[in-house]
């Protein structure tokens, strides 16, 4: 099978390595001039440092499992992590059970209330009944109308902006249980991972895994229209036309918003 994987970010780039190391013919076309996508970085002064921050967790097997398949292993560093909250030109502690229920900018009863709704949230094994519930009104539901205004709010706006209202609750559980999840027990501290290098090694490995197995990769090829012809005759649009007869495409983030799909 040939496919087109528009996109070389990290889904892209694992699709291919996976259609490739099944036989499949991949082309992968990324309209930025280097791989990565959200993962991606950047040089300053001679340093490569990531465009945005990137951990891993200790539940996160998925990805754990494709470092040790690309063998680096070797260069996964695991610390434990402390977390602050800046409120009021002051920095509270917020990592552990003891700091939350310390935390002054919160009433006793909202600290223990705050506790409950995060031990429920990692107990909680499912998504589903959440995906169409708002966010912001899961988190004001649970964890209560202070807390979401003194530790939630902030977060969700500054992450999200105007589109805060629109983020799905199954997004921020799934946050919060992978955090839980990389911490040996809930009273315990949280343990997180990171790859010396940084994403970018992970990137590299990839792509050059990629270009190894025989996947064509472009860079600079942006993908503006899929004309599907006779038979899935296809063609994908970009700066450099290009024809691929006959082929599948995979549009790597799934959830693009760009007007390709027929
Ligand atoms: C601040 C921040 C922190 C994060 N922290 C973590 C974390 O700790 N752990 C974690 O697992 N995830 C984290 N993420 C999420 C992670 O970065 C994304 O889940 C991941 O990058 C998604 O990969 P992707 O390939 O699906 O999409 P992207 O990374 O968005 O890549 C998509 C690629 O497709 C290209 N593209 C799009 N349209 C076209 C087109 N028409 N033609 C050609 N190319 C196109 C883009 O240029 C891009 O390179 C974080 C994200 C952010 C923003």
């Amino acid at each position: 099978m040939r496919v087109l994987i528009i996109g070389g970010g990290p889904s892209g780039l694992k699709c291919a390595f996976n259609l490739l190391q099944l036989g499949h013919e991949v082309f992968i076309f990324e309209r930025e001039p280097v791989l990565g996508g959200l993962a991606r970085s950047f040089e300053l002064h001679g340093t490569k440092i990531e465009r945005y921050y990137h951990f891993i967790c200790m539940g996160d097997t998925g990805l754990i499992n494709m470092i040790r398949e690309l063998g680096l292993d070797s260069q996964l560093r695991w610390k434990y992590t402390r977390m602050g909250v800046w409120r009021d030109g002051k920095l509270y502690p917020f990592t552990s059970v003891l700091d939350v229920l310390r935390f002054p900018p919160l009433p006793p009863v909202e600290r223990l209330k705050y506790l409950w709704a995060a031990f429920r949230a990692s107990l909680r094994k499912d998504w589903s009944d959440l995906e169409n519930v708002p966010a912001v009104d899961w988190l004001r539901q649970e964890f209560g109308p202070i807390a979401y205004e003194v530790i939630w709010k902030p977060l969700m706006q500054r992450k999200f902006g105007p589109y805060t209202e629109r983020v799905s609750a199954a997004w921020i559980w799934a946050r919060i249980k992978r955090l839980a999840d990389s911490r040996t027990r809930f009273l315990k501290r949280e343990r997180l991972g990171y790859l010396l290098g940084g994403s970018e090694t992970l990137i590299g490995k990839l792509a050059e895994q990629v270009a190894a197995m025989g996947g064509h990769i472009y860079t600079k090829a942006q993908v503006d229209r899929i004309l599907i012809k006779k038979q899935a005759r296809l063609r994908a649009l970009c700066g450099r036309l290009r024809s691929l007869g006959r082929c599948h495409y995979l549009h790597c983030p799934l959830a693009s918003p760009y007007p390709t799909a027929p």
